[in-house]
């Protein structure tokens, strides 16, 4: 398997065909996709139409791009013209969009090449992609395991070789998560560095669309090609895109690293493995974090230590009331968004004898049970009488995570944290909501902050599963953050791949 970097590089001077790369791909897809379930449709027509293209643009001298006929996944709610957009919701199928989000646009106008839509929980509610409509998607590195949610068949599609590049949205950790699950890269940008014109909304002032790749450089390079102003989104941020790949080759020497230390428990037992420079833990979040995790970033900050930056234990207390706050506010503003699935505009419609009667069949038949629980959360936590004890108050713990952060960068570049709080489990394991939505624990606090993370694998834990290393930065501090994020890539322990795309790197390279 090829990075994006390298295939754009290849198609651009003519080593590579564009229609060549695709079919390789289409074949990985035709082979392996019937284990995985990364993807809800694949785009194979028109993909090959638009690769055709791209070698029509090579051969007469032009440049497609940076990414010049790399394949690449969208998660199902990202709005693609013509091209079914479901949500993985009965509720949306059969719907196709006249546009294309502002994001799928960028990527297609630097030479992109679009594979297919891929699996999600329902309205990207979730962190196991079990609640799709659809079925679930499975961990290519163990099929018996979840990949993560809700962006699950974007992270999988990637880790198996399906594509170098995906695009998935993150509302409280669903980039980052099953990055981390699935052994990859995911990065959740600034809020308002990329627009969301064309993301189908969920809880809008947290939702932020991102990249997903095989490496922190071909993230970057991703990254770079989404982030920009866009005045179709009114909370679009005009500043101007930096050089997100000149970020990766820049040392950590002198840079501030924090430890966050509500996120890294007290997993280290011992003086053998004890880090000598971090110490003991202070607090601990609801739910622990696993210690074979908490292990593995404490060896990350070893590493940045020993590669010259300067590290240290901090503090960031709001984080241990982020999942109570976010699950009030995140579902209060679902409960708005999702009021407009009446029967009336999208997709499904269940007629009634009345208008009325037509919307609540319609809104029955369609919403799955984890979006019905939402909807009903949310419209209690902003019904009259109960406003202002619980969406008034998970506002201003919101307002105090903000304050912590700050707090916490005056004296840190970035700061690190697990990922995810345990490796990927297996179906059904986490079949109780609180169980489920404690693996959120580590991402939300910089959804409530509205700051820029990303998931770095960072060796293996449990099972010999992936384990990511969240790197967390201030507001448009993508730059220090990638460059964190390329060092820990550089001293991370060798990922064995999962047993998928092994097997497609080596069919690969015979045919
Ligand atoms: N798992 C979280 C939730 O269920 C986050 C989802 C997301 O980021 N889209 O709300």
């Amino acid at each position: 398997m090829s990075t994006a970097r390298a295939i754009a590089g290849d198609i651009r001077s003519g080593a590579q065909r564009a229609a060549d790369v695709l079919e390789e791909y289409l074949g990985r897809i035709e082979a392996h996709d019937g284990d995985v379930h990364a993807f809800n449709t694949v785009t194979a027509e028109q993909a090959r139409a638009a690769a055709a293209a791209i070698d029509a643009a090579v051969d007469e001298g032009r440049d497609p791009g940076p990414l010049a006929g790399v394949p690449v996944a969208f998660k199902d709610n990202l709005c693609t013209r013509g091209v079914a957009t479901t949500c993985s919701s009965r509720m949306l199928e059969g719907w196709r969009p006249p546009y294309d989000a502002t994001v799928v646009q960028a990527m297609t106008a630097a030479g992109a090449v679009m594979i297919g839509k891929t699996n999600l929980d329902e309205f990207a509610m979730g962190s196991s992609t079990e609640h799709s409509a659809f079925g679930p998607t499975r961990n290519p590195y163990d099929l018996a395991r979840v990949p993560g949610g809700s962006s699950g068949g974007s992270a999988a599609a990637v880790a198996a070789g399906f594509a170098p590049l995906a695009l998935g949205s993150d509302t409280g950790g669903s980039i980052r998560q099953p990055a981390s699950l699935c052994g990859i890269v995911g990065i959740k940008p600034t809020y308002g560095r990329v627009s969301r014109y064309g993301l189908v909304a969920f809880a809008s002032s947290f939702d932020q669309i991102g990249p997903f790749a095989t490496d922190v450089a071909d993230a970057a390079l991703a990254l770079g090609v989404i982030s920009g102003h866009d005045p179709f989104d009114s909370t679009s941020i005009p500043a101007a895109v930096p050089d997100f790949e000149a970020a990766l080759a820049r040392g950590v020497e002198g840079l501030r690293v924090g430890v966050v230390s509500e996120l890294t428990g007290s997993g280290r037992n011992g003086a053998a493995t004890g880090s000598p420079m971090l110490g003991d833990a202070a607090g601990e979040v609801l739910g622990g974090i696993d210690a074979d995790v908490t292990e593995r970033v404490l060896e990350a900050a070893d590493a940045l230590a020993d590669a010259g930056a300067t590290v240290g234990r901090v503090s960031v207390p709001a984080v241990t009331y982020g999942l109570t706050a976010y699950y009030l506010i995140a579902p209060a503003e679902a409960s708005s968004n999702l009021a407009r699935y009446d029967g009336t505009r999208y997709g499904l419609r269940v007629e009634g004898a009345d208008v009325e009667e037509m919307n609540r069949l319609t809104r029955r038949a369609g919403f799955g049970d984890e979006v019905k629980a939402r909807i009903m959360l949310g419209t209690f936590a902003l019904s009259a009488g109960y406003y202002d004890a619980y969406y008034g108050k998970a506002q201003r713990v919101r307002m105090l995570t903000r304050r912590d952060f700050d707090a916490a960068y005056a004296d840190f570049d970035v700061l690190l944290s697990p990922t995810s709080p345990c490796v990927a489990f297996r179906f059904g394991e986490r079949a109780d909501p609180m169980t489920m939505y404690r693996c959120d624990t580590c991402t939300i606090p910089s959804n409530l902050s509205g700051d820029p993370a990303m998931s770095v694998p960072f060796g293996t834990g449990a099972e010999d599963l992936p384990v990511g290393v969240q790197v967390m930065a201030p507001a448009l501090g993508e730059e220090a953050m990638l460059t964190v994020a390329a060092a820990l890539e550089r001293a991370a322990p060798p990922l064995p791949k999962p047993p998928l795309a092994a097997a497609a790197s080596t069919t690969g390279a015979g045919s």
